[in-house]
């Protein structure tokens, strides 16, 4: 069964022997995608929205479906659209600018939106850069307080009592936006208490994806968020695209983030109009083949989605006994829900030297912050090793890690 889904990854015979264990950062592209990519480089190579020849109307199509899916992926909302981005980080800067911005007019949407009390926005302490650092951009000069929800030393959410109640009697949190599941520990935190609060306050509720979308698309459908961010890349698809989803009326009244080309009505020397949400925040061309990539994407990982779903329950029950056997220091596992993600220390050795010496055994992990500066201080490290599993993976990679991570003590004498 494994065998057969490594051989849709021409990786695999491209990279004989390498265990390859980081895609958290990227997955690997199926054949399928790769085709699809080809496809529009080769033979469809035109431009889309502009063109009123039928090739450029068929690209156009083409694109026109992907947005469909990519927001059906994550979203049964009635309206639900989806914005091209260049991925994760990019919706963020978006949102950001957008929800912070006194041009965007969301009050009927987000009644948080009306109260007198100093604004807010509700992140955490786990949270990827991605969706920490365009929030500080804006928030300071447009008058919004960050509050973050605080991590114990496993990575959970560990929010002191009263928490909502006692930001809520100084402020109205008007904002709030979670990672569903870290790219660290790969826990999938339990975000229902957020949800219900942005629900009853009338706040923004919004899901970073970039992981979850993966191994969790039904949790991030039941949790009904108004916007989600994810980028195709982890999922199978081709670097250089993602989304940002959300109902097509509230983007409708949200403020424009780039001008140019392809996002106006009527553009005079004085002053613009634009189009409505999705186009209005699509300005210039568009990744073309990254995004028929993505549509192939998003059909291989929805083929798939159960394959997923049982090989990430098999590998880390496995791997979680193996690794809590060897001796080192895994995050997460204290947690109630995760997914193979593994960070992990060798007592007295730096991630990057066992990230080093796992290479030397063709054993690729990723050594460093992750991007999380703030969750590697809740666990008391610099710096971790993180090993992450999908569905391409077998037991045999586990057993490989472990030999691994017995050489490098070996060598470290630990
Ligand atoms: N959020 C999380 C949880 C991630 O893991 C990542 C990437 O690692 C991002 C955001 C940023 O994604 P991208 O680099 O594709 O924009």
């Amino acid at each position: 069964m494994q065998k057969d889904i490594r051989a849709g990854f021409p990786f695999f015979p491209a990279n004989p022997g390498i265990v390859y264990l980081d895609s958290a950062a990227t997955s690997l592209k199926p054949q399928g995608v790769i085709d699809a990519l080809t496809k529009y480089n080769a033979r469809e190579s035109v431009n889309i929205h502009r063109g009123v020849y039928r090739l450029s109307q068929r690209a156009t199509d083409t694109v026109e479906t992907v947005r469909k899916k990519a927001a059906e992926f994550v979203s049964d909302a009635a309206e639900s659209t989806a914005v091209f981005t260049k991925g994760t980080t990019d919706s963020f800067n978006l949102l950001a600018h957008t929800l912070t911005s006194a041009k965007s007019d969301i009050k009927d949407f987000f009644p948080a939106y009306t109260s007198a009390k100093p604004a807010a926005i509700l992140l955490s302490d786990s949270e990827h850069h991605a969706n920490i650092v365009p929030w500080q951009i804006f928030a300071a000069e447009r008058g919004y307080k960050i509050f973050f929800i605080p991590v114990d030393g496993d990575g959970n959410f560990a929010p002191p009592e009263n928490f909502l109640e006692d930001i809520s009697a100084s402020h109205t949190v008007r904002i709030i936006s979670l990672s569903l599941q870290s790219n660290v520990t790969g826990i999938i935190h339990d975000l229902a208490p957020y949800r219900t609060f942005a629900a009853e306050t009338g706040a923004v509720f919004i899901i970073d994806a970039a992981q979850a979308v993966i191994h969790a698309p039904e949790t991030i459908k039941a949790l009904n968020p108004d916007f989600v961010c994810y980028s195709a890349h982890k999922l199978f698809g081709a670097t250089g695209v993602g989304v940002l989803v959300g109902r097509k009326p509230v983007l409708d009244n949200c403020d424009v983030y780039q001008g140019g080309g392809g996002m106006i009505a009527l553009v005079e020397r004085e002053k613009s109009t634009y189009l409505e949400a999705p186009a209005k925040f699509e300005a210039g061309t568009q990744a073309v083949g990254e995004i028929y990539a993505f549509g192939a994407a998003l059909d291989f990982a929805g083929e798939n989605q159960s394959a997923i779903h049982s090989t990430d329950n098999d590998l880390r029950h496995y791997a979680d006994e193996r690794l809590q056997a060897a001796g080192i220091r895994v995050f997460g596992l204290s947690a109630k829900s995760r997914s193979p993600i593994y960070s992990f220390e060798i007592p007295g050795v730096h991630a990057h030297d066992t990230g080093t010496l796992l290479d030397e055994q063709d054993i690729c992990v990723r050594a460093g912050h992750h991007c999380c500066q703030l969750l590697m201080r809740s666990l008391g490290v610099p710096a971790t090793a993180r090993a992450s599993f999908l569905f391409y993976n077998t037991r045999d990679d586990v057993d490989r890690l472990i030999d691994g991570i017995g050489y490098v003590k070996k060598i470290f004498r630990k």
